[in-house]
């Protein structure tokens, strides 16, 4: 089902947005209420008859959510691995990567703070060079520089599809058709995209993707997902598997599950794994496009009243094709954690956006930290009258 939102049908289901004005959905968003019960109920449950019996009862639920997460990402239910973190997704492919001493990684201008951490230890372990791919003007990745860059001694293209403090789009498809004429891999970091925008694997012809539960999707945290594309499944191994992703078959010998769940852990949090269903089922419910065009629709508000203030630099402009879903702005003299600060003190949830969690993107344009204010399809109108209400009330009482 696609159709338009229903704005207070969704804020009765999300008892968290009632009672303030919430602006981080690229952080940690709030969950439905579905997603809550599912939880809750769940914990209750094993407190009662304890865990396995707890995850036995739902276990046809718990073998289904494969299949619910490959709806969301046009993926087959044995390419998906559920996970702890979309960083520990992220790391369970890269170095499952066959690494050798000359290498090489591409990653672009946005790149998150902790895909580049665990390449920089690649380069320290195993010689691998990790390269940037300038920017074009928007900040996307520069195809022109991209082509030029690659060889075969590229392994892996590391790409951010929409990054954690703009709201940018990076060119996946184009980037793909490149980094495969010369043999390298591409691993999409998909967390601030996954549950603002369509997402089709097949269509963007990753060979791994990465992506958050808590996020846009509306999912507990300690929940991530692991996408590996079918032509790598019985070549990639995990670097540390264990009884869920493989069998001690013999004294000394392993076998490893033919899917990728191989690249799952035996212990996981079943609560947060069954209110990540829930969370999926509700976005599948309302439609990925609707959602996609009211979170549009949201931070086009929300800007359209920040423009203007006095003091205020709104940072990200997407472009028009962008999901925009992040409004990213300074206030002059106040420092992005003061402003932070102060809005929450009148009932306005944002997050800053760090230089630290972009460096490369963040010291390129000067910037030390950014106001990070992420609309859902929850928010009201009213919402975003407070809120920009509020932000200008920040910026007054600096001066
Ligand atoms: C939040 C975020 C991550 C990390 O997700 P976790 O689930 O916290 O590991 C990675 N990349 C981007 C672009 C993010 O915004």
């Amino acid at each position: 089902m696609s159709g338009v939102i229903d704005v207070d049908a969704e804020r009765a289901r999300t008892p968290g947005c009632l009672d303030h004005v919430f602006l981080d959905s690229a952080g940690s968003s709030l969950p439905p209420r579905s997603v809550v019960d599912e939880m809750v109920a769940h914990l209750r449950r094993e407190a009662e008859v304890g865990g396995y019996r707890a995850a036995a009862e739902r276990s046809a639920d718990l073998a289904a959510l494969p299949a619910l997460v490959g709806r969301l990402l046009g993926a087959e239910p044995e390419t998906i691995a559920l996970t702890d973190s979309a960083t520990r997704a992220w790391n369970q492919f890269m170095t499952a990567l066959p690494w050798r001493e000359g290498d090489r990684v591409l990653i672009s201008g946005t790149e998150y703070a902790s895909n580049a951490i665990a390449l920089l230890q690649r380069v320290r372990a195993d010689g691998v060079s990790v390269e940037v791919v300038p920017s074009d003007p928007l900040g996307r990745i520069d195809l022109e520089a991209l082509e030029r860059a690659l060889d075969e001694r590229v392994r892996l293209v590391s790409v951010v599809h929409v990054p954690t403090n703009r709201g940018l789009v990076n060119p996946v498809r184009e980037v793909v058709d490149l980094a495969h004429r010369t043999g390298a891999l591409v691993l999409l970091d998909a967390c601030q995209s996954i549950g603002q925008l369509a997402i089709d694997v097949a269509d963007l012809g990753v060979d791994g993707l990465s992506a958050t539960g808590r996020k846009w999707l509306r999912g507990p945290r300690g929940t991530g997902v692991l996408y590996v594309a079918p032509h790598l499944l019985d070549s990639l191994e995990p670097l540390a598997a264990d009884m869920r992703g493989g069998t001690w078959s013999g004294e000394t010998a392993y076998s490893l599950r033919p899917d990728a769940a191989r690249f799952e852990l035996w212990e996981y949090d079943v609560a947060a794994r069954l209110g990540l269903g829930a969370a999926v089922a509700h976005l599948l419910d309302l439609g990925v496009a609707a959602v996609e065009s009211a979170v549009r629709a949201r931070a086009a508000g929300l800007r359209d009243r920040l423009r203007g203030l006095p003091g205020l630099v709104i940072h990200d402009v997407p472009e028009s094709d962008g999901p925009g879903g992040i409004v990213a702005f300074t206030l002059a003299g106040v420092e992005a954690p003061e402003a932070k600060a102060r809005l929450a003190d009148a009932g306005v949830t944002v997050s800053v956006s760090h230089r630290e969690s972009t460096r490369l993107d963040m010291a390129a344009r000067g910037l030390a930290g950014l106001v990070r204010a992420s609309p859902h399809y929850f928010n009201s109108d009213a919402d975003l009258d407070t809120a920009a209400d509020a932000v200008r009330r920040s910026g007054v009482t600096s001066r």
